[in-house]
């Protein structure tokens, strides 16, 4: 995967919920199955169980998607999981990002001492 991280920028997401709504596995790394599981209340068991797959690599975890390849907890412009959310979804696009992924993400980016003054 490509990433084309901008030293001086960062980029303030806009909710388009694009992110949320593409082809592909969301994984899930160490720990935050016990953590979603602990916000959501259930044994880890459980949420494992319900609401997650094998990737496609076979390596990790992965959360289900809906037929049209939305995740399964977007609801509306929101993310249910917001506050416990994986790292892939909270690092896109500062973290990490892939060749023209701004043709589908529409966060706006600020100079680095802006953002940091907000
Ligand atoms: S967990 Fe939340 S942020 Fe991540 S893909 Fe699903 S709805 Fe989007
Ligand atoms: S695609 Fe970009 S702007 Fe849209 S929700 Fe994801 S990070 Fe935010």
């Amino acid at each position: 995967m490509a990433s084309v991280i901008e030293k001086d920028v960062y980029y303030v997401c806009q909710r388009c919920t694009n992110c949320c709504r593409w082809p592909g596995d969301v994984i899930l790394e160490e720990g935050e199955a016990e953590k979603i599981a602990a916000f959501l209340g259930m044994p880890v068991e459980d949420f494992i169980q319900e609401h997650t797959h094998l990737s496609a690599n076979r390596k990790h975890l992965s959360l289900l998607e809906n037929p049209d390849h939305s995740c399964v907890w977007l609801e509306g412009k929101d993310c249910r999981l917001q506050e416990v959310k994986p790292r892939q979804c909270a690092g896109f696009p500062n973290e990490w990002n892939f060749k023209d992924w701004r043709k589908w993400c529409e966060a706006i980016p600020v100079k680095k001492e802006e953002e940091t003054r907000n």
